[in-house]
């Protein structure tokens, strides 16, 4: 199965990837653990380029696919092959929540590029950990990047956490959304609860 972890910056996704992986390892699956931009020698070389250097709107998409490409064909792909698990920090659908909601690239643009990169893998499960923008910004102003949100302007963030939640509307059979302003022992019973139905 390919599982994979969306939300916008500070919505509290990288906590939660490491306890869903702990319970499926416990499990006995063999897992492999990955994220986007990045998941390849490439992919994090392109990670680089693509998160610090300024950039045109479709480079910056068109370099999120190029990563991508690599990370499905060399990780994601002979995993899956193979018979284990994926689980994947972020992957098209934040590009469609970013590039797409956020800056405001054409959708169509991105389903193309979606059809060119993977035509036949879509992930099995995704969970959105969503949370209200102010919640957010008061995690990322506690710990780190803060930076982040005095860069980028808020109705960025807005725009691309209502892509997000469009997508979970259209693919509900797939999508799983946490309110991520709940405690984390909420949230830990939650998606235990939803890898105990998945690996059953
Ligand atoms: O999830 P992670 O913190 O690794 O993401 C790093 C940064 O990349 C985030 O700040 C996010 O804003 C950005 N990003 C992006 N477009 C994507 C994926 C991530 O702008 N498609």
């Amino acid at each position: 199965k390919f599982i994979t972890f969306e939300g916008i910056d500070g919505a509290g996704k990288s906590t939660h990837i490491q306890f869903v992986s702990d319970c499926l390892r416990a499990r006995g699956i063999d897992l492999v653990s990955s994220r986007e931009p990045g998941g390849t020698p490439l992919g994090e070389k392109l990670r680089e380029l693509v998160l610090h250097e300024p950039m045109h709107l479709e480079t910056e998409a068109l370099l999120m696919f190029a990563s991508r490409r690599e990370h499905v064909a060399q990780v994601i792909a002979p995993a899956l092959a193979r018979g284990a698990w994926v689980i994947s920090d972020r992957f098209t659908d934040a590009s469609f929540a970013y590039q797409g909601g956020g800056r405001g690239l054409d959708r169509a643009k991105l389903e193309a590029l979606e059809q060119w990169v993977h035509p036949d893998l879509q992930p099995d499960l995704t969970f959105l950990f969503d949370v209200p923008l102010e919640v957010a910004r008061a995690r990322l102003d506690a710990t780190r990047d803060l930076d982040k949100f005095e860069q980028e302007q808020a109705d960025f963030f807005n725009a691309t956490r209502n892509e997000y939640l469009r997508r979970a509307a259209q693919f509900p059979q797939r999508f799983r959304v946490i309110d991520s302003s709940r405690s984390i022992p909420e949230i830990r019973e939650q998606l235990q609860a939803i890898v105990e139905s998945l690996s059953a």
